[in-house]
C-alpha cells in the first residue's frame, strides 16, 4: 500500500525542468596582454578575480583575438567570422559612416531567438549612428560608448598641421539616447559594473547574455581614485587591477542570485596590449597614455600588428562549475570567432546556414568530451586586407612585409617568443603553408596580392 502511494505521490510530482540553456557572461577586455594576468605568468600584475576564473574553469593557452584591433576583433567576435569576411577591416573613427551590416546575425540576435535576454555594457565600436548600435543587433540593453575612449575632440590629425579632427565630446548612450557628454571616463567601470549587476539581478530566472566590454584598459588608462597609483606596473597596472575588480564583481553577483552553475563566464582580451611610446597619445593624455618600454612580455610585439604574437595571441579563460572542469587547461588553437559558435551550440541556438560561419564549436572542449572536439588546425592572421602570418598547428609562418622577403617560420611550442627563424631549415614546410596562404587569399583576398576574395560581405554602409 505504502509503496502504491508513494508511486501515485511520485506520478503527481512535476515533470523535471529541461536542463537551463546557460546564461553566458563575456567579460571582453580592451587592449590587454596575454600574460598580464598572474594565471598566465605575469611578473608584475596581481589578478585574483581572473585567476579564479581559470582555477575554477579552464584556460585556454593558444588563444587568439580575431585581430590585432579593436573594431575587426569585436565584429569577428559578434559573427563568428573573420573580420575579413563581415567587410570591418580597420578601426572605425568618429567620423566613419560603416559599421556592422543589418544582414550579419550576431550571437546577440542567435540568444535573443532562444529567449535570452541580451546586454551590452561597455565599449561597441561597430559603428556609432543609430542604424549599427547594439539596440540595431540583438542588444535589448546597452549603456556604454559607442567608440573608444581616446576618440574625443582632444585628438589631432597625425599629419601636419596638426589640426583637430573634428570629433565630438565622447558620448555616454542607454540605448540609442545620449545621456551624458563628455562622458565622465574615470567614472565609467564603476557604473559600468553597477549596471551589469543590475541587469544579473533583474534576469535570473531567465537566460541571459552580457557582453561587459570595459574600456579602462585601452588608452587612456583612467580609472575611479580607489585603483590609482596602486599598481607596481604603473597606470596600466591600476588599470588591469580595476578589470580585475570588475570580474570579481560579476562573480559575487552570480553567486548572490544562486546562479554559478546556471552560468558560462569567459574573461579573453580584443588585441594585445600597446608595448610602443606612442607621442600623439602621450602627448594629449600625460602619463595615462604613456607606455612603460622597460616592461617585457613573453610574446612578440603587439597591438596593431598581427605578424607576431603579441597582436593577437590572449589570453581567455571559462568558468561553469559543474560543468567545466576546475583547473583545464588547453592548448588547442582556437579564436575569438569560436566562441559565436560556441555560445550558440550552449543555448541550442542553430547557427545562419545560408553563409560561411568560420567559429569552432568549443563547447565538447569545455564539457570534457574532448572525443566529440573537432580541432582547428590552421588560423590566418590579416592587417585590415593583408593576408600577414599563418598558424599550422605548432608552427607559425610570418609572409614579409616587402616583395622579395624571406618568410619566417617559428616553432610556437618551443619558441613562443619568436626569436628563432626556422625557414631555410624547413623549405618543403614552407612551400605547404604558403599553399594554405593561397586558399586564404581565394576565400578571404589579400590586398597585398591585390586578391580580392570570393566570400566576403560587405559592412552596412550609413543611410543619409
Ligand atoms: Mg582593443
Amino acid at each position: 500500500m505504502l509503496a502504491f502511494l508513494l508511486t501515485l505521490f511520485q506520478s503527481v510530482e512535476p515533470a523535471p525542468k529541461a536542463p537551463r540553456p546557460p546564461n553566458i557572461v563575456h567579460v571582453l577586455a580592451d587592449d590587454v596582454a596575454w600574460d598580464d594576468f598572474s594565471c598566465y605568468g605575469s611578473r608584475d600584475l596581481v589578478t585574483p578575480n581572473v585567476d579564479r576564473v581559470a582555477s575554477e574553469g579552464l584556460r585556454f593557452t593558444d588563444f587568439y583575438a580575431p585581430s590585432a584591433t579593436c573594431t575587426p576583433s569585436r565584429a569577428a567576435i559578434l559573427t563568428g567570422c573573420y573580420a575579413q569576411r563581415v567587410g570591418l577591416t580597420q578601426v572605425l573613427f568618429p567620423t566613419s559612416e560603416v559599421g556592422l551590416a543589418d544582414s550579419e546575425v550576431t550571437i546577440a540576435e542567435l540568444l535573443k531567438g532562444r529567449g535570452y535576454a541580451t546586454a551590452l555594457v561597455g565599449k561597441w565600436h561597430l559603428g556609432h549612428q543609430p542604424q549599427f548600435l547594439p539596440t540595431r543587433h540583438g542588444f535589448d540593453l546597452f549603456f556604454g560608448i559607442p567608440y573608444p575612449n581616446d576618440h574625443g575632440p582632444e585628438r589631432l590629425t597625425s599629419k601636419e598641421p596638426r589640426v583637430s579632427r573634428g570629433f565630438p565630446p565622447i558620448p555616454l548612450l542607454r540605448g540609442e539616447s545620449v545621456v551624458e557628454q563628455p562622458a565622465q571616463l574615470a567614472s565609467l567601470p564603476e557604473r559600468f559594473i553597477a549596471e551589469a549587476r543590475k541587469f544579473i539581478a533583474e534576469h535570473k530566472d531567465a537566460p541571459f547574455y552580457l557582453q561587459l566590454s570595459n574600456i579602462e584598459t585601452h588608452t587612456p588608462w583612467l580609472v575611479p581614485q580607489r585603483f590609482q597609483y596602486k599598481s607596481q606596473a604603473g597606470v596600466y597596472g591600476d588599470a588591469v587591477a580595476c578589470l580585475d575588480w570588475a570580474v570579481g564583481e560579476l562573480l559575487d553577483e552570480l553567486a548572490k542570485q544562486g546562479l554559478d552553475g546556471d552560468t558560462l563566464v569567459v574573461v579573453s582580451s580584443d588585441n594585445g596590449p600597446l608595448v610602443h611610446r606612442y607621442p600623439e597619445l602621450e602627448g594629449i593624455y600625460g602619463h595615462a597614455a604613456t607606455v612603460d618600454p622597460e616592461r617585457r612580455h613573453w610574446l612578440r610585439d603587439g597591438k596593431y600588428q598581427a605578424r607576431y604574437e603579441g597582436g593577437t595571441r590572449v589570453a581567455c579563460v571559462a568558468r561553469w562549475p559543474g560543468h567545466i572542469a576546475p583547473g583545464g587547461v588547453s592548448g588547442e588553437l582556437v579564436a575569438g570567432f569560436d566562441l559565436y559558435t560556441t555560445f550558440a551550440r550552449l543555448a541550442g541556438a542553430e547557427l545562419p546556414a545560408d553563409r560561411i560561419v568560420d567559429g569552432n564549436d568549443l563547447s565538447a572542449l569545455l564539457l570534457g568530451r574532448p572525443e566529440d572536439f573537432n580541432p582547428r588546425d590552421t588560423l590566418f592572421h590579416y592587417e585590415n586586407l593583408e593576408l600577414v602570418a599563418v598558424r599550422n598547428g605548432n608552427w607559425k609562418l610570418v609572409l614579409p612585409r616587402k616583395t622579395g622577403e624571406r618568410p619566417e617560420l617559428y616553432d610556437l611550442e618551443e619558441d613562443p617568443s619568436e626569436t628563432t627563424d626556422q625557414s631555410e631549415e624547413h623549405e618543403d614546410f614552407v612551400a605547404r603553408l604558403l599553399e594554405l596562404c593561397e586558399l586564404a587569399r581565394e576565400d578571404l583576398g589579400d590586398s597585398k596580392h591585390g586578391v580580392e576574395g570570393r566570400n566576403r560581405r560587405a559592412a552596412g554602409r550609413l543611410v543619409k
